[in-house]
């Protein structure tokens, strides 16, 4: 008997889904404040979990209370005849609107007593230039040992405000951006990539933006900051898990979260696979799993996308 030719339909599934997938701005934040509190358990950072699953329930309760202001004309037009992302972080206008959003996290993480002092303080302590002046440095990777303190909240501000405005553009203005390394709408850096699981997305991999919360399709194994497919390898916390994609040989969470490694540019960034935990989240499992960064670091690549909770060198 002939043996049938078995196709699961990857390839049609790859035109029919979306390209790029634009924040769910109601549940996404939630998600990840249970996301953090469930890593926390029985982990050596379960102070440091919980106080970011604090920041992540204030970002959900803070991100519903404004309206997104108006994207002006003037960037919607650039994106539409140029290319351009229409969000750009660093060239983006920010509407004051992202302080407002800074003081209500903070008054709500403060509630979250001892733990969240130091981080309340720091940012207490600036005034709206110098705050004005971290989210400028945030924004563009150059964030000094003195701001540590204060990186967490005003990243969490921004993701929150950014996240917003993301949601409230069309995706069809987006959807057909031509760089895959940067994300469409703000053109930062992804914190990470997931493999997700079910429904028109099953097994594709997306980029998930470090700042606004979107999500963009890229090819598996593939260097998503030179685009290199030929030396990228696959690093985990597990011995005999540093090869081929996916973690089909390791168990439990540690085959859930790998280290996509680049001999070409020596960067690596995060990727998680939703088939090995469902509950995956791109930013709450980054900050979970600093060993793994210690590990790959130490083999000498660079990260290639940052996580705006967190100041490197601050763990
Ligand atoms: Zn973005
Ligand atoms: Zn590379």
């Amino acid at each position: 008997m002939a043996t049938p030719i078995i196709t699961d339909g990857t390839m049609e599934r790859v035109i029919s889904a979306p390209r790029v997938v634009l924040p769910d701005t109601v549940g996404l934040f939630a998600e990840r404040a249970s996301r953090f509190l469930q890593l926390a358990n029985g982990h050596p950072m379960a102070d440091y979990l919980k106080l970011m699953a604090a920041v992540s329930q204030a970002q959900h309760d803070v991100i519903g209370a404004r309206e997104a202001p108006v994207v002006p004309d003037e960037a919607l037009e650039r994106s539409r005849d140029y290319g351009m992302p229409p969000l750009t972080a660093l060239s983006h206008a920010r509407d004051p609107q992202w302080r407002d959003d800074l003081r209500d996290l903070l008054a709500q993480v403060e509630g979250h007593g001892v733990p969240a002092q130091a981080m309340v303080k720091a940012v207490r302590a600036l005034d709206d230039i110098s705050t004005e002046a971290l989210a400028d440095r945030l924004l563009a990777g150059s964030t000094l040992d003195t701001d540590a303190a204060a990186v967490p909240l005003v990243g969490a501000a921004l993701q929150t405000y950014f996240t917003r405005l993301a949601a409230s553009i069309n995706v069809d203005l987006v959807k057909n951006f031509d760089v895959h390394t940067v994300c469409p709408v703000c053109a930062m850096r992804p914190v990470a990539s997931v493999v997700r699981l079910g429904g028109e997305r099953n097994n594709l991999r997306y980029l998930c933006c470090s700042l606004c919360s979107c999500e963009w399709n890229m090819a598996r194994i593939k260097c998503s900051a030179c685009e290199d497919d030929k030396t990228v390898h696959y690093l985990s916390l597990q011995a005999g898990g540093d090869d081929s994609e996916p973690a089909s040989n390791t168990v439990g969470i540690a085959a859930a979260r790998r280290a996509e490694a680049c001999d070409e540019c020596k960067s690596y960034l995060k990727i998680f696979y939703q088939e090995k935990d469902p509950s995956v989240d791109p930013v709450a499992d980054d900050l979970a799993s600093l060993a793994l960064d210690v590990l790959v670091d130490e083999r000498g690549f660079g990260r290639s996308g940052p996580n705006l909770l967190f100041h490197p060198g601050s763990a």
